[in-house]
């Protein structure tokens, strides 16, 4: 190593050092020299889910068994969970609950407000959202816009979002922080914006709760949900949550008309009424297992309350994606690596997105697969996201999406010696050439 790269590793080291939020990493499991970067996709294992886990299965479920519902809190556990997300997404008590996939929620708000809008506002039957949203977003509004008699419009760059909100628009569904490219979308300009053009706004928190500071009620949200797996630490498959603007809630009709979202479930009444609340939101019986997972990887956003909570994690990540940022221009220069996430730190989610240059020598197909590939093989965990080909012939809009490297930051548990060790084996992995050997191109079912 010579004296400059030492000089900047040093300087990592010293910014751990010097990190007021660093002891929150005590509490994960990670595995002995890896550097995680894709907690945007599965967080890490909170050290104190083994324990609960085995205190619910043997002592709960065990011991408790049906009477665990009332004794063990089981039954209360999607609004108590849902109490805590609302404190990292400006949300009220009671206004939350914990329920389901992230795409069973969606079909249900955006169903909501489709159903809304068909009622106040007849001629509007227009999705507006992103073409390069996450897909199980686009599929689910495809499949209720044929519901509705409704049909999709998707941009191609969010700058032509405020022009696509015009008096056909019924409703804004965006992923707040889009999944391949990190960009932030701006949540409370979007919403006056849809608002004033007369639309609902619905809001795919994936990528943004425990991610960055949130204020769903003070930014003018309609309808928002989120996944429990993500920067949640709520474990594989975790359950997700749904979020209804209080004044709307009340009029909000979701199609999964389940016995646990009625009012008086234990009534066993013929008739479907509602609960009040965001309760109508539920369909079926929690998953308690799941809960109490995700209940530990809560706590662990939870326990940064006292050193500046999301605010102080959101100045974390920018500082870690601010730097692997200029350490990839710096020292990975000349391998065509173009940066996809916004440079500007006010539009950049918790992740850096790169992607090649078509030119360059890994610019062929395949290339961006087999880096993340070899980087996962030196023990740097990012992930890959295929690119799309524009179709020509069926959107002459359609722009061609490049093949994505991906690297999250969790600010909870992602050091600065981590960005600089990590971009230095993206370094060691380009100039090497190892990216090409025949092992990095074989792909698993999951990406
Ligand atoms: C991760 C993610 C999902 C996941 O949905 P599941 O129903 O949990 O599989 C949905 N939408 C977005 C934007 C995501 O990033």
């Amino acid at each position: 190593m010579t004296a400059l790269t030492a000089l900047f590793r040093d300087q990592a080291l010293a910014d751990d050092a010097a990190d007021v939020l660093a002891p929150l990493r005590q509490q994960f499991v990670l595995p002995e020299g890896l550097i995680y970067l894709d907690g945007n996709s599965l967080g890490v294992l909170p050290r104190s889910v083994a324990a609960r886990l085995l205190q619910v299965v043997t002592e709960e479920w065990g011991q408790g068994l049906i009477g665990s519902w009332n004794s063990a809190g089981w039954m209360a556990q999607p609004q108590r969970i849902g109490d805590k997300i609302a404190r990292l997404v400006g949300a009220g008590p009671g206004e939350l609950v914990v329920a389901d996939s992230t795409s069973v929620n969606l079909f249900k708000v955006l169903s909501a407000a489709l159903a809304m809008q068909r009622e106040d506002a007849p001629g509007r039957r227009v999705v507006v959202s992103e073409r390069s949203n996450f897909p199980t977003d686009l599929y689910i509004a495809d499949s209720l816009c044929q519901q509705y008699g409704c049909r999709l419009r998707l941009v191609d760059n969010a700058s032509e979002l405020p022009a696509a909100l015009d008096a056909d628009c019924a409703v804004l569904m965006l992923t707040q922080v889009n999944y391949r490219t990190g960009a932030l979308h701006p949540m409370a300009a979007l919403s006056a914006t849809a608002h004033a053009a007369g639309a609902l706004t619905v809001w795919d928190l994936a990528h943004s709760a425990g991610a960055v500071p949130v204020a769903l009620a003070a930014d003018g949200a309609d309808f928002a949900v989120g996944c429990g797996y993500k920067y949640l630490n709520g474990g594989p498959g975790a359950p997700a949550f749904a979020w209804v603007r209080p004044g709307l809630v009340g009029r909000s009709r979701q199609p999964l008309s389940g016995w646990l979202g009625h009012a008086a479930p234990f009534a066993f009444e013929t008739g479907y009424t509602p609960a009040p609340g965001i309760q109508r939101f539920v369909c079926g019986t929690p998953p308690v297992l799941a809960l109490a997972a995700l209940d530990c990887g809560v706590d662990t956003l939870l326990s940064a309350e006292p050193l500046g909570g999301m605010a102080a994690l959101r100045r974390k990540s920018l500082a870690l994606t601010r730097s692997f940022i200029e350490l990839v221009a710096g020292r990975c220069a000349g391998h065509g690596l173009l940066l996809v996430s916004p440079d500007a730190d006010a539009g950049r989610g918790s992740q850096v997105c790169l992607a090649f240059e078509a030119s360059s020598p890994a610019g062929q197909a395949g290339a961006a697969y087999a880096v993340v590939q070899a980087l996962i093989g030196r023990g740097v965990v990012g992930d890959f996201r295929a690119g799309v080909q524009a179709s020509g012939s069926a959107n002459a809009s359609a722009v061609a999406l490049p093949d994505i490297l991906r690297f999250g930051v969790t600010p909870l548990y992602t050091r600065f010696v981590d960005v600089w060790d990590a971009v230095e084996h993206l370094r060691l992995v380009l100039t090497s050439g190892e990216w090409q050997q025949a092992r990095f191109a074989q792909r698993g079912a999951v990406t």
